[in-house]
């Protein structure tokens, strides 16, 4: 039986543990806060106290932490994860991270004898818990062969990018269109409202033409009642947002909207908000526009 490793069951790396288990996955789970790893449990996995604890022994090590310094720290540190894992062991990151610190890992671990893939996600909570998130998987084909058939129990849409480092850069692109997408819905549901327009009628017609996206199919009904639960964090995006921008710069491309909305999502969280969904990106457009509440 293939045993698992799963470093950090957050919003999104619990559910994602959960289903590596009900398939059949030997999973060890461990957690900086130990209570988050107990649904993990009720499905049948195991739950020991360090990374190095859930990394030993294991064939596949999955890390789904917060942000680039958690997986370098987890990953490298003295008798962290590449100490004691084996050769030939699969170490899949799925967090969001800086694309420059996976070639990094990359390098490091392939130096001794690991197999590391970038694998981040997008889908959000309900495709973690459904087991339909979308996995951008960027290092070598061999070792996402071998790391397939655990992928496609928590994607429904699992694709090799290219090399180490892709699978981030794609994730970037990602969280730059999704930005942007939930700026124009606000400014729209904004516009509609100042104009008296029934706006769940507006939002009906507009998902069903061109204007249609994921942002008005699965936020929009949400923020018009002004409840910004996560979801996905202000904090989160913002730090993708850094992402983006730092890699577009690296790579001397232009991007003036992803530029200005990266700009809008750090004035909200400047704000206050870092702990509302980013579909808050409403309440600055209200506030811009003079308007104070979204319902
Ligand atoms: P989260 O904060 O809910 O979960 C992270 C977990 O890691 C927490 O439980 C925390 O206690 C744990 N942790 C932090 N440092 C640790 C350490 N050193 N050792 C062990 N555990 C540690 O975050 P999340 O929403 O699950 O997101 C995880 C990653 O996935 C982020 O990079 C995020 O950008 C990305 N992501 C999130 C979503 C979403 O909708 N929430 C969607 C796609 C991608």
């Amino acid at each position: 039986m293939t045993t698992i490793g799963f470093i950090g069951l957050g919003v999104m790396g619990a559910p994602m543990a959960v289903n590596l288990a009900t398939a059949g996955f030997d999973v060890v789970g461990y957690n900086r806060t130990p209570s988050k790893v107990e649904p993990l449990v009720a499905a049948g996995g195991r739950k020991v106290s360090s990374a190095a604890a859930a990394a030993s022994g294991s064939d596949v090590v999955i890390t789904m932490l917060p942000d680039s310094p958690d997986v370098e720290r987890v990953l490298l540190e003295e008798g962290g994860v590449f100490d004691v894992a084996t050769a030939g062991t699969l170490v899949i990151d799925m967090s969001t991270i800086r694309p420059d610190l996976s070639r990094q890992l990359a390098q490091a671990g392939g130096d001794r004898g690991l197999r590391v893939l970038d694998a981040p996600v997008s889908g959000g909570e309900q495709g973690a818990i459904d087991g339909k998130l979308s996995i951008m998987v960027g290092g070598d084909a061999d070792s996402f062969a071998a790391a397939k058939p655990v992928l496609d129990v928590m994607g429904a849409t699992v694709v090799h990018v290219g090399p180490a480092g892709s699978g981030q850069t794609v994730k970037a692109a990602n969280q730059l269109i999704v930005a942007g997408a939930i700026e124009l819905v606000s400014e729209a549901l904004v516009f509609l409202e100042a104009h008296s327009v029934d706006r769940e009628r507006a939002v009906e017609v507009l998902a069903g033409g061109l204007a249609g996206n994921a942002i008005l199919n699965r936020k929009a009904a949400a923020m018009l009642a002004g409840d910004f639960t996560p979801g996905f964090r202000v904090d989160l995006h913002h730090k993708d947002l850094g992402i983006v921008t730092a890699a577009a710069r690296e790579a001397g491309v232009a991007i003036p909207l992803g530029a200005l909305a990266a700009t809008l999502m750090g004035s909200l969280r400047a704000q206050g908000h870092g702990s509302l969904d980013h579909s808050a990106l409403l309440v600055q457009i209200e506030q811009l526009s003079g308007r104070s509440a979204s319902n």
